[in-house]
C-alpha cells in the first residue's frame, strides 16, 4: 500500500490515550509542535519529490511506561523527574504518524500481548509468526553508536526570530543545566567562579524551600513549562553543564535558542566500568563529555568543552564567553525536517532479517584464489568496496556498500574514534562483510596473520600485531563500534556521512 504524509495530528493524539502525567506531556508537546511538523512535511515532500513509499504495521510499545516496569517516570514529570524520554517519544510518534504509517501503541504488557497474539495469561507462548506487523519500536537498556539513531526536534527559528534573540541577548545571564537539585550538588565552587561573572539562572524543581544544593545568589526559577524553558534560553548567553545527564535534549535547544553551551570534559571518560549510570548497562562505550554530539559535531563557538578539575580553565572559559558572539544553531537532524528525512530512510530502506554473511573459514587456499571484493586506497592507508565488486557481485545492502571504507584502528583505539579521525562514522552494519573477507585483506594492508581465530568478542575481527595472530568474529550481532583493547588493532566499518544528517551516508537517500 502506498501512503501520503498526514497533516493533521487529531487522530494521533486519540491514539496516544490519557491519564497519566507523560502522556499528557507528550501530546502537549506534539501539539505544540504541529505548524513546525506540517512546514518541514512540505519541503521533505517536495525534496523527495512525491516518491512513492510504502505503508507499514507498526507497533509501538513504549516500554518505559508500562506499570510492569515500573513506570518511575510519570509520576516525576512534574517534579524534575527525567523528560528526555518523552521528548523522544513525542517525536518518534509524530514522525512516524506524519510519514502515514499504520500505527498501534501500547503502554502496557496486556496490551502489547494481545496485539502480539498471545493469549490471555500466556505470557511466555511462543509468538504467532508472521507477526501481525513489519516494525516494531520499543525501548531497552543500553545505548551505543550500534544503535540507528532516532533523535528528537528541537523547535527551528526563522530568521526574525534570530534577529530578535541576538539582539536581546544578556550577555551576563548564565541558565545551569539541571532540573533535579542532586545534579547541583558539590558544585559550589564552579558557581562561586561563575557568579564574579554572571548572573546565574537555575529551573530546579522544589515543593516548598529553596533545595539547600542551589546557592541563594542563584535566581531559581523552579522546574518551568518546556516552551517557558525555551523562552528563558533566549535571553542567556551561556548553558552550563555539570556533567549529568549526559546527551540530553537540553543543550542543542539552549543552542537552537543562540546560547553557548559549557560543558565538563571527563578524564577518565565515564563508562559501566567507573560510573553507576552506565553500570550493567551491556556497552564497552566510553563516554568523553556530558554530550559527546556537541563537543564532536558542533564544537566551537556553540560548544566548548573544558576540564572542570582545572578552575582556572574553567574561569579562563568563562570570560572567552562573554566576548563571542554566536549564532542560534540547530543542526539538520535535530529539525522537523531532518528528523523525518532520517526515520523515513529507515524506513524505507533498513532490513533487520537481511542474512548476514558468515565468517568465512580462513585457509591459504581461500585466500590466494578468491578476488577480494575491496581494493587498497591509493596511499595504502585503507580499503574501499571497489567499484567492479558493486557493478557485478555487490550484496543489496543499506547503506550501499560505496560507502564503506575500512580503517585499521590503534592498538588500545575503539572504532568509533578510528572512523572518526577520518572524518567518518562507524557503521555496524558493514561488520558483516568485512568480517568475511578479512583474511583476504589483510595482507594487503601489510598485516600478516600467522594464525587466525574465529571466536565470540564485541572487538572483533582484530588482530594482535606483536604476536601476528588475527582473530575474527563469530556471532554478527556482538560486533560493537564501542571499546578498545590495547593488545589489539581493530578492524574498523567506516562510511561517510551527510552533513548535518549524519545517520545517513551520502547516497542513502
Ligand atoms: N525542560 C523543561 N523545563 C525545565 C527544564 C527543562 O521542560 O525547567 C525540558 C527541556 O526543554 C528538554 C527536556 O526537559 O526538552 C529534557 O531535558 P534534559 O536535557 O534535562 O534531559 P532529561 O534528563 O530530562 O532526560
Amino acid at each position: 500500500v502506498q501512503v501520503a504524509f498526514r497533516s493533521d495530528l487529531a487522530y494521533l493524539l486519540e491514539l496516544i490515550g490519557s491519564g497519566k502525567e507523560s502522556l499528557i506531556f507528550m501530546k502537549k508537546r506534539i501539539r505544540h509542535l504541529a505548524t513546525q511538523w506540517l512546514l518541514a512535511t512540505h519541503s521533505l515532500d517536495q525534496k523527495l519529490k512525491s516518491k512513492p513509499r510504502d505503508q507499514k504495521q507498526i507497533l509501538i510499545h513504549i516500554g518505559f511506561l508500562t506499570e510492569e516496569s515500573g513506570d518511575v517516570f510519570s509520576p516525576r514529570v512534574l517534579k524534575g523527574g527525567p523528560l528526555g524520554e518523552m521528548v523522544q517519544w513525542a517525536d518518534i510518534l509524530a514522525v512516524l504518524y506524519i510519514l502515514g504509517h499504520s500505527l498501534k501503541i501500547t503502554v502496557s504488557l496486556k496490551e502489547l500481548q494481545s496485539n502480539l497474539g498471545v493469549p490471555p495469561g500466556r505470557g511466555n507462548c511462543p509468538l504467532t509468526i508472521p507477526l501481525p506487523f513489519d516494525l516494531i519500536y520499543t525501548d531497552y537498556h543500553a545505548h551505543t553508536p550500534d544503535n540507528c539513531f532516532m533523535g528528537f526536534v528541537s523547535e527551528e527559528l526563522n530568521q526574525t526570530e534570530k534577529q530578535f534573540i541576538k539582539a536581546n541577548k544578556a550577555n551576563n545571564m548564565a541558565v545551569v543545566y539541571g532540573k533535579e537539585a542532586s545534579i547541583w550538588k558539590g558544585k559550589e565552587k564552579f558557581l562561586a567562579i561563575l557568579n564574579k561573572y554572571m548572573e546565574i539562572h537555575g529551573t530546579v524543581y522544589y515543593e516548598t524551600q529553596r533545595p539547600p544544593e542551589v546557592p541563594a545568589f542563584v535566581k531559581n526559577h523552579g522546574l518551568l513549562p518546556q516552551h517557558d524553558f525555551q523562552q528563558l534560553l533566549r535571553k542567556a548567553k551561556v548553558f552550563i553543564g555539570f556533567g549529568f545527564p549526559y546527551e540530553g535534549p537540553a543543550p542543542l535547544e539552549a543552542i537552537a535558542n543562540g546560547c553557548i553551551f559549557l560543558q565538563s570534559r571527563f578524564n577518565p571518560p565515564h563508562s559501566s566500568l567507573n560510573h553507576e549510570f552506565f553500570r550493567g548497562k551491556p556497552t564497552s562505550r566510553e563516554v568523553a563529555s556530558q554530550h559527546p554530539y556537541a563537543e564532536d559535531f558542533i564544537g566551537k563557538p556553540h560548544v566548548w568543552t573544558v576540564d572542570y578539575n582545572n578552575s582556572e580553565e574553567f574561569e579562563a572559559a568563562i570570560k572567552a564567553i562573554m566576548r563571542t558572539k554566536v549564532d542560534p544553531y540547530l543542526p539538520y537532524e535535530y529539525t522537523c525536517e531532518g528528523m523525518l528525512e532520517r526515520i523515513h530512510a529507515y524506513i524505507q530502506h533498513q532490513d533487520f532479517c537481511a542474512a548476514s554473511v558468515p565468517p568465512a573459514k580462513p585457509n591459504s587456499h581461500a585466500m590466494q584464489s578468491s578476488p577480494s571484493p575491496f581494493t587498497l586506497s591509493p596511499n595504502g592507508t585503507h580499503l574501499a568496496w571497489s567499484d567492479n565488486a558493486s557493478s557485478s557481485s555487490s550484496p543489496p545492502a543499506w547503506p550501499p556498500v560505496n560507502s564503506m571504507q575500512v580503517w585499521v584502528s590503534e592498538a588500545g583505539q575503539a572504532c568509533t574514534d578510528a572512523c572518526q579521525e577520518h572524518g567518518l562514522v562507524c557503521e555496524p552494519t558493514f561488520f558483516k562483510f568485512q568480517n568475511f573477507s578479512v583474511y583476504l585483506f589483510l595482507p594487503r594492508l601489510n598485516i600478516i596473520c600467522d594464525s587466525t581465530e574465529s571466536e565470540m568478542n564485541h572487538l572483533y575481527p582484530a588482530m594482535a600485531e606483536n604476536v601476528r595472530e588475527c582473530y575474527l568474529q563469530k556471532e554478527p550481532l556482538l560486533y560493537s563500534c564501542a571499546g578498545y583493547n590495547t593488545k589489539y588493532r581493530r578492524l574498523c566499518p567506516c562510511r561517510d556521512y551527510r552533513k548535518g544528517q549524519v545517520a545517513l551516508c551520502r547516497d542513502c537517500l
